[in-house]
Protein backbone atom coordinates (compact mmCIF):
# COMPACT_ATOMS: atom_id res chain seq x y z
CA UNK A 1 0.00 0.00 0.00
CA UNK A 2 1.09 3.50 -0.41
CA UNK A 3 2.25 5.67 2.59
CA UNK A 4 3.88 8.80 3.54
CA UNK A 5 6.66 8.24 5.86
CA UNK A 6 9.20 9.76 8.25
CA UNK A 7 12.57 9.36 7.42
CA UNK A 8 14.66 12.14 9.55
CA UNK A 9 17.37 10.98 7.72
CA UNK A 10 16.52 11.67 4.38
CA UNK A 11 16.83 15.59 3.16
CA UNK A 12 12.69 15.84 2.69
CA UNK A 13 12.36 14.23 6.11
CA UNK A 14 9.00 12.49 4.87
CA UNK A 15 8.74 9.46 1.78
CA UNK A 16 5.72 8.10 -0.17
CA UNK A 17 6.81 4.55 -0.15
CA UNK A 18 5.26 1.14 -0.96
CA UNK A 19 4.33 -0.47 2.67
CA UNK A 20 3.11 -3.87 3.73
CA UNK A 21 -0.35 -4.04 4.66
CA UNK A 22 -0.99 -3.67 8.32
CA UNK A 23 -2.02 -7.16 10.38
CA UNK A 24 -3.65 -7.44 13.83
CA UNK A 25 -0.95 -7.58 16.25
CA UNK A 26 -3.54 -7.85 19.25
CA UNK A 27 -6.55 -8.89 20.14
CA UNK A 28 -8.10 -5.64 21.10
CA UNK A 29 -6.81 -4.35 17.46
CA UNK A 30 -8.48 -3.70 14.42
CA UNK A 31 -7.83 -2.86 10.64
CA UNK A 32 -9.50 0.24 9.53
CA UNK A 33 -9.00 1.02 5.33
CA UNK A 34 -8.18 5.11 5.55
CA UNK A 35 -11.51 6.94 3.56
CA UNK A 36 -10.24 10.84 4.57
CA UNK A 37 -7.30 12.19 6.78
CA UNK A 38 -5.97 15.04 6.98
CA UNK A 39 -2.11 17.00 7.79
CA UNK A 40 -1.76 18.11 11.24
CA UNK A 41 0.45 21.23 12.20
CA UNK A 42 1.99 18.39 15.00
CA UNK A 43 2.94 16.35 11.44
CA UNK A 44 5.59 19.20 10.71
CA UNK A 45 6.36 19.19 14.22
CA UNK A 46 7.86 15.82 13.87
CA UNK A 47 9.12 16.40 10.65
CA UNK A 48 11.07 19.68 12.44
CA UNK A 49 12.83 17.30 14.97
CA UNK A 50 10.63 19.23 18.01
CA UNK A 51 8.85 15.66 18.90
CA UNK A 52 11.45 13.23 20.35
CA UNK A 53 9.49 10.32 21.42
CA UNK A 54 8.63 9.98 17.67
CA UNK A 55 10.44 7.21 16.13
CA UNK A 56 12.04 7.06 12.26
CA UNK A 57 10.41 5.08 9.74
CA UNK A 58 6.73 5.28 10.44
CA UNK A 59 3.65 6.10 8.58
CA UNK A 60 2.60 9.94 9.68
CA UNK A 61 -0.78 11.20 10.40
CA UNK A 62 -3.60 10.92 13.67
CA UNK A 63 -6.61 12.59 12.33
CA UNK A 64 -8.36 10.64 10.13
CA UNK A 65 -12.25 8.23 9.21
CA UNK A 66 -12.70 5.03 7.73
CA UNK A 67 -13.88 1.90 7.36
CA UNK A 68 -13.50 -1.13 9.67
CA UNK A 69 -12.26 -4.29 7.57
CA UNK A 70 -11.08 -6.42 9.88
CA UNK A 71 -11.02 -6.85 14.35
CA UNK A 72 -9.44 -8.73 16.16
CA UNK A 73 -10.75 -11.41 18.57
CA UNK A 74 -11.33 -8.96 22.02
CA UNK A 75 -13.09 -6.00 20.11
CA UNK A 76 -16.67 -5.87 21.46
CA UNK A 77 -18.16 -2.97 19.81
CA UNK A 78 -16.86 -2.86 16.05
CA UNK A 79 -17.65 -4.66 13.47
CA UNK A 80 -16.45 -5.39 9.98
CA UNK A 81 -17.93 -2.49 7.85
CA UNK A 82 -18.49 0.14 10.52
CA UNK A 83 -17.50 3.71 9.54
CA UNK A 84 -15.48 4.97 12.02
CA UNK A 85 -14.05 8.18 13.79
CA UNK A 86 -10.40 8.16 15.28
CA UNK A 87 -9.44 9.08 18.14
CA UNK A 88 -5.99 11.14 17.76
CA UNK A 89 -4.84 9.30 21.18
CA UNK A 90 -4.26 6.07 22.21
CA UNK A 91 -6.04 4.30 25.29
CA UNK A 92 -6.24 1.39 27.36
CA UNK A 93 -9.28 2.29 29.05
CA UNK A 94 -8.21 0.30 32.12
CA UNK A 95 -5.82 2.32 34.07
CA UNK A 96 -5.25 5.12 36.48
CA UNK A 97 -5.34 7.57 34.41
CA UNK A 98 -7.95 6.05 31.54
CA UNK A 99 -10.68 5.53 34.67
CA UNK A 100 -10.36 8.90 35.88
CA UNK A 101 -11.13 10.64 32.02
CA UNK A 102 -7.10 11.83 31.68
CA UNK A 103 -6.36 9.59 28.46
CA UNK A 104 -3.96 11.53 27.14
CA UNK A 105 -1.72 10.51 30.14
CA UNK A 106 -2.61 6.57 29.62
CA UNK A 107 -0.08 4.07 30.92
CA UNK A 108 -0.62 2.13 27.75
CA UNK A 109 -1.24 4.96 25.24
CA UNK A 110 -0.68 8.66 24.76
CA UNK A 111 0.04 9.70 21.36
CA UNK A 112 1.21 6.48 19.86
CA UNK A 113 -0.41 6.77 16.09
CA UNK A 114 1.97 8.66 13.60
CA UNK A 115 4.24 9.27 16.09
CA UNK A 116 5.41 5.73 17.84
CA UNK A 117 3.64 3.56 15.98
CA UNK A 118 2.42 3.61 11.66
CA UNK A 119 -0.25 6.29 11.26
CA UNK A 120 -3.28 7.16 9.34
CA UNK A 121 -1.60 8.93 6.06
CA UNK A 122 -1.91 5.52 4.11
CA UNK A 123 -4.31 3.26 2.45
CA UNK A 124 -4.80 1.20 5.48
CA UNK A 125 -3.67 1.51 9.55
CA UNK A 126 -3.74 -1.09 12.71
CA UNK A 127 -5.29 0.93 15.48
CA UNK A 128 -4.73 -0.77 19.15
CA UNK A 129 -7.54 -0.71 22.34
CA UNK A 130 -10.29 -0.04 18.58
CA UNK A 131 -13.11 -0.19 20.70
CA UNK A 132 -11.86 2.96 22.89
CA UNK A 133 -9.88 4.89 19.82
CA UNK A 134 -12.34 4.37 17.12
CA UNK A 135 -16.53 6.06 17.58
CA UNK A 136 -19.03 4.92 14.94
CA UNK A 137 -19.78 7.87 12.67
CA UNK A 138 -24.17 8.57 12.50
CA UNK A 139 -25.73 7.76 9.26
CA UNK A 140 -26.46 10.96 8.32
CA UNK A 141 -22.79 12.75 9.54
CA UNK A 142 -20.32 12.59 6.06
CA UNK A 143 -16.63 11.70 6.46
CA UNK A 144 -15.89 15.09 6.09
CA UNK A 145 -18.03 15.97 8.54
CA UNK A 146 -16.64 13.95 11.10
CA UNK A 147 -12.81 14.13 10.26
CA UNK A 148 -11.72 16.63 12.68
CA UNK A 149 -13.18 14.89 15.68
CA UNK A 150 -10.58 12.57 17.48
CA UNK A 151 -7.89 15.62 16.94
CA UNK A 152 -8.83 19.10 16.26
CA UNK A 153 -12.37 19.59 17.81
CA UNK A 154 -11.54 17.57 20.84
CA UNK A 155 -8.87 20.29 21.21
CA UNK A 156 -11.39 22.88 20.52
CA UNK A 157 -13.70 21.27 22.80
CA UNK A 158 -11.18 20.65 25.65
CA UNK A 159 -9.74 24.09 25.72
CA UNK A 160 -13.71 25.67 25.97
CA UNK A 161 -14.32 22.97 28.61
CA UNK A 162 -10.83 24.11 30.77
CA UNK A 163 -12.65 27.26 31.03
CA UNK A 164 -16.16 26.18 32.87
CA UNK A 165 -18.12 28.35 30.73
CA UNK A 166 -21.16 30.00 31.85
CA UNK A 167 -24.26 31.33 30.21
CA UNK A 168 -23.44 34.91 29.42
CA UNK A 169 -19.72 34.55 29.84
CA UNK A 170 -16.82 36.36 27.78
CA UNK A 171 -14.29 34.16 26.27
CA UNK A 172 -11.17 35.17 24.44
CA UNK A 173 -9.98 32.83 21.97
CA UNK A 174 -6.13 33.52 21.23
CA UNK A 175 -5.74 31.99 17.58
CA UNK A 176 -8.14 31.58 14.87
CA UNK A 177 -6.57 28.78 13.13
CA UNK A 178 -8.36 25.33 13.13
CA UNK A 179 -8.06 24.68 17.11
CA UNK A 180 -8.64 28.04 17.55
CA UNK A 181 -12.28 28.28 15.23
CA UNK A 182 -13.15 24.96 16.97
CA UNK A 183 -12.60 26.43 20.65
CA UNK A 184 -15.15 29.24 19.44
CA UNK A 185 -17.47 26.87 18.09
CA UNK A 186 -17.57 24.86 21.30
CA UNK A 187 -18.04 27.71 23.41
CA UNK A 188 -20.85 28.95 21.87
CA UNK A 189 -22.47 25.74 22.49
CA UNK A 190 -21.28 25.91 26.29
CA UNK A 191 -22.93 29.25 26.82
CA UNK A 192 -20.70 32.22 25.98
CA UNK A 193 -22.21 35.45 25.06
CA UNK A 194 -19.83 37.19 23.54
CA UNK A 195 -16.71 35.20 21.65
CA UNK A 196 -13.62 37.88 20.97
CA UNK A 197 -11.24 35.91 18.25
CA UNK A 198 -7.69 37.23 18.04
CA UNK A 199 -4.98 36.64 15.53
CA UNK A 200 -2.44 38.49 13.82
CA UNK A 201 -3.12 36.85 10.49
CA UNK A 202 -6.15 38.71 8.52
CA UNK A 203 -7.84 35.51 6.61
CA UNK A 204 -7.94 33.76 9.34
CA UNK A 205 -10.46 36.53 11.36
CA UNK A 206 -12.06 36.86 8.08
CA UNK A 207 -12.99 33.13 8.02
CA UNK A 208 -13.90 33.17 11.46
CA UNK A 209 -16.21 35.77 10.81
CA UNK A 210 -17.63 34.65 7.49
CA UNK A 211 -18.90 31.31 9.55
CA UNK A 212 -20.34 33.79 12.36
CA UNK A 213 -17.68 32.07 14.79
CA UNK A 214 -17.13 34.92 17.17
CA UNK A 215 -18.43 38.74 18.25
CA UNK A 216 -15.23 40.80 17.92
CA UNK A 217 -12.29 40.08 15.71
CA UNK A 218 -9.20 41.64 16.71
CA UNK A 219 -5.57 42.04 15.27
CA UNK A 220 -2.97 42.82 17.70
CA UNK A 221 -1.18 44.53 14.41
CA UNK A 222 -4.16 46.98 14.07
CA UNK A 223 -5.27 47.50 18.26
CA UNK A 224 -4.30 47.22 21.26
CA UNK A 225 -5.74 44.36 22.39
CA UNK A 226 -5.59 44.86 26.17
CA UNK A 227 -7.42 47.89 25.86
CA UNK A 228 -9.84 46.64 23.61
CA UNK A 229 -10.57 43.34 25.65
CA UNK A 230 -11.15 45.90 28.75
CA UNK A 231 -13.78 48.22 26.15
CA UNK A 232 -15.59 45.14 25.51
CA UNK A 233 -16.22 43.95 29.40
CA UNK A 234 -16.85 46.83 31.27
CA UNK A 235 -13.39 47.36 31.96
CA UNK A 236 -12.89 43.77 33.59
CA UNK A 237 -11.47 41.33 31.49
CA UNK A 238 -12.83 38.32 29.77
CA UNK A 239 -14.33 35.69 31.75
CA UNK A 240 -12.36 32.88 30.56
CA UNK A 241 -9.23 32.90 28.09
CA UNK A 242 -8.26 30.32 25.82
CA UNK A 243 -4.40 30.12 24.25
CA UNK A 244 -4.71 28.24 21.05
CA UNK A 245 -1.86 30.22 19.54
CA UNK A 246 1.19 29.28 21.13
CA UNK A 247 3.79 32.06 20.00
CA UNK A 248 6.59 33.11 22.00
CA UNK A 249 7.46 36.79 22.55
CA UNK A 250 9.68 37.95 18.82
CA UNK A 251 9.12 34.20 17.80
CA UNK A 252 6.39 33.21 15.14
CA UNK A 253 3.36 34.66 15.02
CA UNK A 254 -0.37 32.93 16.11
CA UNK A 255 -0.97 31.48 12.79
CA UNK A 256 2.81 30.56 12.46
CA UNK A 257 3.46 32.80 9.41
CA UNK A 258 6.44 35.42 9.23
CA UNK A 259 5.80 38.13 10.99
CA UNK A 260 8.37 40.82 12.46
CA UNK A 261 6.14 42.92 14.14
CA UNK A 262 4.90 41.23 17.19
CA UNK A 263 6.47 41.70 20.73
CA UNK A 264 4.10 40.27 23.10
CA UNK A 265 3.82 36.47 22.99
CA UNK A 266 0.42 34.70 23.52
CA UNK A 267 1.15 33.36 26.70
CA UNK A 268 1.33 37.00 28.35
CA UNK A 269 -1.36 38.19 26.03
CA UNK A 270 -3.59 35.60 27.66
CA UNK A 271 -3.34 36.07 31.44
CA UNK A 272 -3.55 39.73 30.90
CA UNK A 273 -6.56 39.86 29.21
CA UNK A 274 -8.42 37.44 31.74
CA UNK A 275 -10.43 39.54 34.71
CA UNK A 276 -9.72 38.79 37.77
CA UNK A 277 -10.55 35.08 39.04
CA UNK A 278 -10.57 33.96 35.20
CA UNK A 279 -9.81 30.45 34.39
CA UNK A 280 -6.85 30.68 31.19
CA UNK A 281 -6.67 27.71 29.26
CA UNK A 282 -4.19 26.43 27.47
CA UNK A 283 -4.65 24.16 24.60
CA UNK A 284 -1.33 26.02 22.55
CA UNK A 285 1.84 23.72 22.28
CA UNK A 286 5.02 26.12 22.64
CA UNK A 287 8.19 25.34 21.56
CA UNK A 288 9.69 27.09 24.53
CA UNK A 289 9.65 28.18 27.69
CA UNK A 290 7.50 30.92 29.12
CA UNK A 291 7.39 33.45 31.95
CA UNK A 292 4.80 33.09 34.75
CA UNK A 293 5.87 36.82 36.08
CA UNK A 294 3.81 35.93 39.49
CA UNK A 295 4.79 39.46 41.06
CA UNK A 296 2.98 40.72 38.37
CA UNK A 297 -0.13 38.67 38.52
CA UNK A 298 -0.36 38.82 42.19
CA UNK A 299 -3.81 39.98 43.43
CA UNK A 300 -5.26 38.41 39.88
CA UNK A 301 -6.19 35.04 41.30
CA UNK A 302 -6.31 33.60 38.44
CA UNK A 303 -5.94 29.43 37.38
CA UNK A 304 -4.10 28.05 34.88
CA UNK A 305 -4.72 24.84 33.30
CA UNK A 306 -2.94 23.49 30.35
CA UNK A 307 -2.26 20.18 28.32
CA UNK A 308 -2.38 18.30 25.20
CA UNK A 309 -6.18 17.01 24.84
CA UNK A 310 -7.94 14.52 26.76
CA UNK A 311 -9.83 13.17 24.05
CA UNK A 312 -13.14 11.84 25.73
CA UNK A 313 -15.76 13.03 23.80
CA UNK A 314 -15.96 12.21 20.27
CA UNK A 315 -19.25 10.04 20.49
CA UNK A 316 -21.12 13.09 21.98
CA UNK A 317 -19.42 15.50 19.22
CA UNK A 318 -20.06 12.99 16.79
CA UNK A 319 -23.41 13.13 18.11
CA UNK A 320 -23.68 17.34 18.06
CA UNK A 321 -22.45 17.00 14.35
CA UNK A 322 -25.42 14.39 13.63
CA UNK A 323 -27.82 17.34 15.08
CA UNK A 324 -26.48 20.09 13.03
CA UNK A 325 -24.52 21.96 16.21
CA UNK A 326 -21.97 21.58 15.06
CA UNK A 327 -19.93 21.84 11.56
CA UNK A 328 -16.19 21.58 10.72
CA UNK A 329 -16.50 21.74 7.17
CA UNK A 330 -14.59 25.10 6.30
CA UNK A 331 -12.00 23.74 8.00
CA UNK A 332 -11.22 21.86 4.84
CA UNK A 333 -9.75 24.32 2.52
CA UNK A 334 -8.24 21.96 0.36
CA UNK A 335 -7.99 18.20 -0.70
CA UNK A 336 -5.51 16.34 -2.29
CA UNK A 337 -5.44 12.31 -2.95
CA UNK A 338 -2.53 10.43 -0.99
CA UNK A 339 -0.39 10.21 -4.07
CA UNK A 340 0.13 13.57 -3.87
CA UNK A 341 0.55 14.16 -0.35
CA UNK A 342 4.00 15.35 -0.67
CA UNK A 343 2.84 18.34 -2.45
CA UNK A 344 -0.35 18.65 0.18
CA UNK A 345 2.68 18.92 2.68
CA UNK A 346 4.45 21.72 0.61
CA UNK A 347 1.48 23.56 0.04
CA UNK A 348 0.39 22.98 4.06
CA UNK A 349 3.82 24.29 5.07
CA UNK A 350 3.98 27.40 2.98
CA UNK A 351 0.32 29.05 2.71
CA UNK A 352 -1.14 29.90 6.02
CA UNK A 353 -2.62 32.39 4.33
CA UNK A 354 -5.29 30.39 2.72
CA UNK A 355 -4.37 26.55 4.06
CA UNK A 356 -6.36 25.70 7.66
CA UNK A 357 -6.16 22.12 7.12
CA UNK A 358 -5.98 20.12 4.33
CA UNK A 359 -7.85 16.31 3.58
CA UNK A 360 -6.31 13.46 1.67
CA UNK A 361 -8.80 11.00 0.11
CA UNK A 362 -7.84 7.64 -1.01
ZN1 LIG B 1 -3.00 16.67 15.40
ZN1 LIG C 1 -5.02 3.81 29.95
Amino acid sequence: MKALVYNKNSESKIELCERELPQILDPKDAIVEVTLSSICTSDLHIINGQVPRANNNIILGHEFVGKVIETGADVKNLKIGDRVSANCETFCGNCYFCKRGYINNCENGGWELGCRIDGCQAEYIRVPYADMGLTKIPDNVTDKNALFVGDILSSGYFGAEMCEIKQGDTIAVIGSGPVGMCSMICARLMGAEKIIAIDVNENRLNIAKQQNLADFYLNPNNSDIETEVKKLTHNRGADGVIEAAGCSPHGATYSQQPQSQQQQGTFELAWKIARPNAIVGIVAMYEENQILPLPQMYGKNLTFKTGGVDAIHCKKLLQLISEGKINTDFIVTQTYPLKDILDAYSYFKNNKDTCLKIAITK
